[in-house]
């Protein structure tokens, strides 16, 4: 596994080598403002206490409060918290909202634990990093593994704790307990406003062929959003392997069959796939939307897709980036791709603010054309300084950080 920080150091080298910016400037951007890591004793149902490793990094705040979710995992470690937390920082002046990076997270497998056991760990959570929470200085929300009822707790601590009551300080909360309409689909329709908005200047065909990894949130919205717009999804996989069907899949019957069976494997009229077979399918366009370092300098010469549409965060490593390059495989980024969970995210802090709730058609409203510029400010920067698309969006949301610096 390649160290995520370093990686998303290198993706910035290879910036700075085509655009100048102040050396200070980027010395800044090399290190995180802070980076935390608790102890987070929890009490066990059979009335044991075992302790939990978290973390949260509050990377750069140049643009607004830190904001950026927070990760449940076996393998989640500080380098990989680090990496997310500089991606968040980039993302948020990308689709250009008031917003600073920042993530955190926790590392346990959460499936080991029982509801009780998950909501005592998510509140010792808070009770750890309380004094540096809050609606206009850091503002958590959910990644993969945490989920709204994560986040309602989450809130609910907070309150308890502060008696702070915006609810601001947390999104991706329950609709009700003061979520925002949309914030479910948000990335997977942010993903599909900026693939729609590249589309044509990208060579695509109308309907496209897609193929995702990731049947979590991310990767089941966005394939529902794909098909519900005429396109077809080829394949998609979890963690234990995906399926594949060359005259497309339906996502809603899959759903059903993977609740009574609890796997994706053996889907009437498919055929089974390993994740890695997955990647290598003849599609379109190619999603990853599961975890980092999936498209590597060992499988990028094997990718087949036309373009690929990152909307996990860091699935391609920095040398897969340079060979898809000169394959002429357009892929475009997660800072950008990926966007538009955060970019609701921040709708929701805002109207937790204001003491407005937005109904679902403002939000997406309200996206589509944040989506379209970052998208073709992202286009025109490749264009100008003749690169690819990550180093574009690079270049985009750097010089939006350094301005406020
Ligand atoms: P999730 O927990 O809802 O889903 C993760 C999915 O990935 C699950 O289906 C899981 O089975 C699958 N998976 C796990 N390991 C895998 C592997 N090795 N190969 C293939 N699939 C595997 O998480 P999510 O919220 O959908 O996040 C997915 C990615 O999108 C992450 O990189 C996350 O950082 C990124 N992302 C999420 C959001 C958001 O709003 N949730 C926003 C921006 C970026």
């Amino acid at each position: 596994m390649q160290n995520p920080f370093e990686n998303a150091m290198e993706q910035l080298d290879k910036v700075i080598k085509i655009k100048d910016f102040s050396k200070e400037f980027i010395a800044r951007l090399r290190q995180p403002d802070r980076d935390i890591r608790i102890s987070i004793p929890v009490k066990m149902d059979d009335g044991s206490v075992k302790v939990f490793e978290g973390y949260r990094v509050e990377y750069n705040n140049a643009l607004g409060p830190y904001k950026g979710g927070i990760r449940y995992h076996k393998d989640t470690e500080i380098n990989e918290v680090k990496a997310l937390a500089f991606w968040m920082t980039l993302k948020c002046a990308i689709a250009n909202i008031p917003m600073g990076g920042g993530k955190g997270g926790i590392t346990v497998d959460p499936k080991n634990l029982s509801s009780k056991e998950l909501e005592n760990l998510s509140r010792g959570w808070v009770k750890k990093l309380s004094d540096i929470l809050g609606p206009k200085k850091d503002v958590p929300a959910p990644d993969v593994n945490t989920t709204g009822e994560i986040m309602d707790w989450m809130a609910d601590e907070f309150e308890k704790i502060t008696g702070e009551k915006t609810r601001a300080t947390f999104t991706g909360k329950p609709l009700g307990k003061g979520g925002s309409e949309g914030r479910g689909p948000a990335t997977g329709l942010g993903g599909f406003y900026v693939f729609n908005s590249l589309k044509v200047q990208l060579g695509l065909p109308e309907k496209c062929e897609v193929v995702i990894q990731g049947f979590g949130n991310v990767g089941l919205n966005a394939a529902q959003i794909f098909i519900e717009n005429g396109h077809k999804v080829l394949a998609i996989s979890d963690s234990k392997g995906g399926i594949y069907n060359e005259n497309g899949l339906d996502i809603n019957k899959l759903i059903e069959y993977k609740k009574t069976t609890g796997s994706l494997s053996n889907f009437p009229e498919t055929k089974n796939v390993t994740n890695e077979e997955l990647l290598e399918i003849k599609c379109d366009v190619l999603i990853p939307a599961a975890f980092e370092n999936q498209i590597t300098g060992s499988n990028a010469n094997n990718i087949k897709a036309k373009i690929i549409l990152e909307l996990a965060n860091g699935p391609t490593t920095p040398d897969a980036d340079e060979i898809l390059f000169s394959k002429n495989i357009p892929v475009i980024p997660d800072v950008l791709a990926n966007s538009g969970g955060v970019t609701v995210s921040y709708f929701e802090w805002d109207q937790n603010l204001k003491g407005e709730h937005w109904s679902e058609k403002e939000v997406f409203d309200k996206l589509l054309p944040l989506m379209n510029d970052a998208a073709q400010k992202t286009f025109e920067k490749g264009k100008e300084y003749k690169t690819d698309l990550r180093r574009g969006a690079f270049i985009l949301g750097l010089k939006r950080i350094e301005e406020k610096i």
